[in-house]
This record gives C-alpha cells, structure tokens and sequence, in this order.
C-alpha cells in the first residue's frame, strides 16, 4: 500500500547562504580560525556574541564549544561548586542534567507542570542548603514560568540559568528567553534553531558575570593579562571562528523561519481537530513567541485501539510521518542515577514518556499540505489499529 506521504521533509539546516560561504573561505584563507585575543578584539566570535546578545536583548555574551559547555560555564560563573546542588526538569534534555555533573554539583530532579515546564512550586520541596541554581528549560521553544520560578529562587537564594537550547527568539510576556534569568544559555548544535553543526553561547545583563564567563571560558585569563597568566581555575571552551562565520548570517533569517513554523504549528492544531487522541500539548500562559523548536503532542493510547507509543510511531513511519518518541523522564535514565541527589518519583513527566511524541522542526518548516498529511497519516493508523485494539 502507498504510505500517506511519500514525498520527504525540508533538510535542516537549510541549504547554505552565499554569505555564510564567502564568511567561511574568508576565514579559511585568512588563516586566523581560532579567537584568541582580549576582550575587544575584532573577531567573527566576538562580533557575532555581540549580536546574538543584542538580538535577545541581554548586555553580554560568550561564545563556547557547544550548549552543553555553555550551561556547564553559566553555572560555574555564577557560584555553582562541587558538592552544590541544582534543580533541573525531569522533562528535558539529557545536557541539562549532566552540565550540572559537570560542574561537579549533583542535580535534584523536579516534575514538570501539564506544558511539561519545570514546575515553580516545586522548589520550595526540593531546595535545600546546598542548593545553589536552578535550570528552568525552555521546553519546545516555549519559556519556562519564570516569574513564579525567579521568586521562588529569590525566597531560597538561587541563581537562575535559562537552558535556552531550544529558544532562540522565543518571549515570554514579550521578554526575550536570555533575559529572563541571572544567565541563559542557547546551543548551536546541528539540529537547532540556528547552528554551526556544534555551537553555544551564554548571554547576561550582568557585567561582573560576563567577566567570569569571559575568564572561565578562556583558560582562567584577563584580558589584558599575558597567555601564560591564569589568576583563576578555567578551561578553553571558546569557540572557533569557522563557528562564528556560519552562524552570523543565520541571525537576520531567523525571525522569518519562527513566522514559517508558527504558521505550519498552526495548520497543525487544526487539522489534529479531526484526529480523536492526539493535541498539542499546551503552551505556558504567558508564552508571546514560541519559536516551535518541537510539536509537543499528546497520544491517548485509549483512542487508538490500546496500542502503545511506540507502536504508533512506528505505523506513522511506515506512513512517510517521522515522528520522534522524545525525552525519558531524567528520573528513570540510569546513567544519571549516580550523581543526582535523591530521586523522588515525577509522575507528570514519567507519564509523558508513554504519552508525548514529537513533531521535530525541520518537519515545521514544510508546508501546510505536510501538516495536513500528518493529521491523515494519524487517521489512517487510528482507523487501522481500532480494527484491531489491543487485547489485554
Ligand atoms: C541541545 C540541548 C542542550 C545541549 O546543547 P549541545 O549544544 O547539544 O551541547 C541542552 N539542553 C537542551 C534542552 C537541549 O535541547
């Protein structure tokens, strides 16, 4: 039988512009490809920082390796020390957690509300004395509740550091996701919003902690120190200026590509009207500009005959549909068990593991028959599977 679509999905990243190619050579044939210099110096790196703060309105920013380094660096930079603790989401990326390893504190693992966001009332269960930040993510390119979760982080003395990997342009009340914590974190990894392949910055308002990121990024230096002077403990997580010259370009495009994706999230919605047991799981009040990273949706396994999950992402395959089984709640990923600070049960986000898929970006930069044929592929696989339910 012919599947419902047979015609592919939009690559991402989009196909190269002539000015990330020219930046590129330019840089290649220069043959400075590394940022080396102080503070002021007039790199692709530096500019590019500059920039990309400016765009999310935040004073300062540091370009590092990749995202994961970048949350790594925000919560050294803002006091975080081996022994601390830091609350993260147990709906989330993997990086969210193991930066905090990193840093050598212990994450503390909390549920997340109905959006799946980091659930502000949860801090006050769960912070203790060593308790030093807190890690809201911007889940799906949709900010975290930060108003609640700042004070309640106030109320215990944490610091807060946004993991915007997923939010590049996203707002929140019409704030911008990089002003809404005492640091914010972006990655530049291959499938994000913008890239370099791999890529991440950390933005702040705060001059004295740019300094430190500034410092820890670049191997503990000042910048108007000599090479071989480290006054502090850092690393080198700067990034290089192939980087810088790939992503510069994307900044002006990226608007336009959240308008596209906010349209085709959209369509979505409303062609799902249709489809009994799958919605978009909801937004948090609040959000202004969600930059649709993901489409979050909601699978009821009731709805579809009984059958699991995974069985359905395999059939919407099967259907030319990719969808994507998503994140394990933090709280069942073994590999974390050892360094987290003890795990208590996050029923919301557990749940979500059997219940929410994924429809990934690149699919949200098609065109609205794609989104039409999601919703008939679904109704396909429901009609299919009713025929047949599950016998328990
Ligand atoms: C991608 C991502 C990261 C890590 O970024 P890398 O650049 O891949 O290291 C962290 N948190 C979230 C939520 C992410 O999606």
């Amino acid at each position: 039988m012919t599947p419902v679509r047979t015609e592919g999905w939009p690559q991402w990243p989009p196909p190269a512009t002539d000015e990330q190619r020219e930046r590129l050579l330019r840089v290649l044939d220069g043959g400075r490809w590394g940022a080396t210099a102080g503070h002021g110096e007039d790199s692709l790196v530096a500019r590019f920082a500059e920039d990309f703060a400016t765009g999310v309105g935040a004073a300062h920013g540091v370009c590092t390796v990749n995202g994961t380094v970048a949350l790594f660096l925000a919560l050294r930079a803002l006091g975080v020390r081996p022994g601390d603790e830091v609350i993260v989401p147990a709906y989330t990326f993997v990086a969210t957690a193991t930066a905090v390893v990193l840093a050598g504190a212990a994450p503390v693992i909390a549920d997340v509300t109905d959006t799946l966001h980091l659930d502000p009332s949860s801090l006050a269960r769960l912070a203790g004395p060593r308790t030093r930040a807190v890690v809201p993510v911007h889940l799906a390119g949709a900010p975290a509740d930060t108003e609640a979760l700042r004070t309640a982080a106030e109320h215990h003395g944490l610091a807060v550091v946004e993991d915007a990997a997923q939010a590049h342009g996203a707002r929140r009340h019409g704030r911008p996701a990089g002003t809404l914590g005492d640091a914010a974190c972006f990655s530049f990894q291959l499938s994000k919003a913008m890239t370099a392949g791999e890529g991440g910055i950390v933005v702040t308002d705060d001059r004295r902690v740019y300094e430190r990121l500034w410092a820890l990024h670049n191997v503990g230096r000042r910048a108007d120190d000599g090479w071989y002077e480290h006054p502090e403990l850092g690393w080198n997580l700067r990034m290089t200026e192939f980087q810088a010259a790939v992503l510069g370009p994307q900044l002006p495009l990226l608007e336009g590509q959240i308008d596209h994706r906010e349209a085709r999230a959209a369509t979505l919605a409303r062609v799902l009207d249709d489809v009994e047991g799958l919605s978009p799981v909801p937004e948090p009040a609040g959000t202004t500009r969600h930059t649709r990273h993901l489409a979050l949706l909601r699978y009821e396994a009731a709805a579809f005959g009984g059958h699991p999950k995974a069985v359905f992402l395999a059939a919407m395959n099967a259907e030319g549909v990719p969808l994507d089984t998503g994140y394990r709640s933090l709280t069942r990923e073994p590999s974390l068990a050892p360094y987290a600070a003890a795990i208590r049960p996050c029923p919301v986000a557990e749940a979500a593991e059997d219940s929410v898929v994924w429809v990934r970006q690149p699919m949200l930069m098609a065109d609205d028959a794609a989104m039409a044929d999601i919703a008939q592929a679904a109704l396909v696989v429901q009609h299919a599977f009713r025929r047949r339910p599950l016998r328990r």
